[in-house]
């Protein structure tokens, strides 16, 4: 193994969010590329939004993309324990190394202090942001009660610059100037994000992190607790955030967010994982990549620094891509409970299901459009309004019932042979095609899209293409009748 240490640090408080899902998969294909390790670290510090449900969530998100992890939760590691609220004991010693060594402090301000402070800030009229100054970073006097409810803040620094060389966008320099003595560890011992996340990287010895770039500003405290502690800075690669279409952060609003509900609408995994790469990333002019070849060209050096627009289109198109590159009998097997939802329960060596599945595959980008594109070969046909009113009609009648008596008489009943007899009765009696071919697939899909006309029939098998073709005359021969 090389020594290449990445890690996802999803905060469980929701959905896993697709954005978050391309930084995971970013840092994942990096340790699958170099042989080294991915971790998975669960950040639920925020108490009031995290919650187990959410933790099941991610990890289940993880485990159907196939993102999987060699150390974390359910996995373990020498690193443990992976979840922020079970590593408090480690945060409390970290804090107590840096007060010792004069870049942390205990402050015991108040809430009251605070507000005043910031009410002050706030009448002076200026526009620069509110920065808590407290008394306690210069004290040298012990509290009235030291066992009082306080924080333990970092000695920040005022003057001077933090710059690092991002793997993503390049060197970045942030200036302290601004930068406000922070709050590592509560008064109930949870750490705050930038503290956590450094105890947790640097002891679990992460070497680069990559995350969103809305977490840039966390940088440069990041960086300084480092130093504080003598440790050595691991690499970062910030990548931009997915945006929607109009250019807004991608919500709720305007795609599926939440990877499972990719899964859902029977999405493949793989697919998810090509298009959420390429929005970001790019290897020439290919678009369509299997897991494989990701883990072999994947590199932070073409992970662009421009935002990656969310493209439901091209998402379907190269879904339809993977679909097409699945063996027929995993297709079959995969598209079974999207078929069980529909009510249709079938084996998955069913033959008419595996005669089917090729015919399908074309025509579809998701396993639930796979799913209703086979709803007829195994329920009644249920005829869609308009192509019913259309083509099952008095005037066609007649060449439907002729179909059913050419096709009864054929053996073996496949496609071809059923092409060849179907096209010699039309030429005899001079029929056009269209005379015969719609009006046929409505009676026997209920539908005027479907694969073609004799790949149906011998999906359908003889007794079911004669009677529904028979049963359509019949409906057709008596449509209009009421009205008339
Ligand atoms: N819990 C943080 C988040 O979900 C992790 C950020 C990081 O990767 O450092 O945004």
């Amino acid at each position: 193994m090389s020594d290449v240490r990445v890690r996802f640090a999803p905060s469980p408080t929701g959905y896993l969010h697709i954005g978050g899902v391309r930084t995971a998969l970013y840092s994942w294909l990096w340790a699958r590329r170099q042989g080294g390790s991915f971790i998975l670290r669960i950040e639920d510090t925020d108490r009031e939004r995290s919650t187990d449900e959410s933790i099941q969530i991610v990890l289940e998100s993880m485990r159907w993309l196939g993102l999987d992890w060699d150390e974390g939760p359910a996995v373990g590691g020498a690193h443990g324990p992976y979840v922020q609220s079970e590593r408090l004991h480690i945060y409390a010693e970290f804090a107590e190394r840096l007060i010792a060594s004069g870049h942390a402090y205990r402050c015991y301000a108040t809430k009251e202090e605070i507000a005043a402070a910031r009410e002050a800030h706030q009448k002076t009229g200026t526009k620069q942001g509110f920065r808590f100054e407290s008394p306690w970073r210069d004290r040298t006097d012990p509290p009235a009660d030291p066992n009082v409810r306080h924080v333990i803040r970092f000695r920040a620094p005022h003057t001077g610059a933090t710059r690092w060389d991002d793997a993503v966008k390049g060197t970045i320099e942030i200036q302290h100037a601004t930068l406000q003595d922070f709050i590592l560890l509560r008064p109930d011992g949870m750490p705050l994000y930038n503290f956590g996340c450094v105890v947790d990287d640097l002891t679990m010895g992460v070497t680069l992190v990559a995350r969103g770039d809305d977490h840039v500003i966390n940088t440069a405290p990041q960086i300084l607790l480092y130093e504080a502690l003598g440790a050595r800075v691991p690499e970062f690669a910030h990548m931009p955030m997915v945006l929607a279409p109009n250019g807004e952060k991608l919500s709720k609003r305007h795609a599926a967010v939440g990877v499972l509900e990719y899964r859902d609408m029977g999405y493949l995994p793989d697919g998810v994982i090509n298009y959420l790469a390429r929005l970001g990333w790019s290897y020439g002019d290919q678009e369509i990549f299997t897991r494989r070849e990701l883990i072999e060209r994947f590199s932070w050096d073409r992970v662009g620094s421009t935002a990656g627009r969310y493209d439901g289109k091209k998402f379907l198109h190269v879904e339809a891509e993977h679909l097409r590159m699945l063996p027929d009998d995993e297709l079959a097997r995969l598209t079974l409970p999207f078929l069980g939802k529909l009510g249709i329960d079938l084996a998955p060596d069913d033959p008419a299901l595996l005669k089917a599945i090729p015919y399908i595959k074309p025509r579809a980008s998701t396993l639930v459009e796979v799913a209703e594109a086979l709803d007829y070969f195994f329920r009644d046909v249920v005829f869609e309004d308009k192509g019913k009113r259309k083509f099952l009609v008095p005037d066609n009648a007649d060449n439907l019932r002729r179909l059913a008596d050419v096709v009864d008489a054929i053996e073996p009943f496949e496609a071809e042979t059923l092409e060849s007899a179907v096209k010699a009765w039309m030429e005899r009696d001079e029929l056009p095609m269209k005379k015969v071919a719609q009006p046929a697939r409505v009676a026997m899909t209920g539908r005027t899209r479907s694969p073609g006309l004799f790949e149906v029939m011998e999906v359908l098998g003889k007794p079911k293409t004669v009677e529904r073709l028979r049963a359509a005359a019949e409906i057709a021969s008596l449509a209009g009748a009421a009205s008339t």
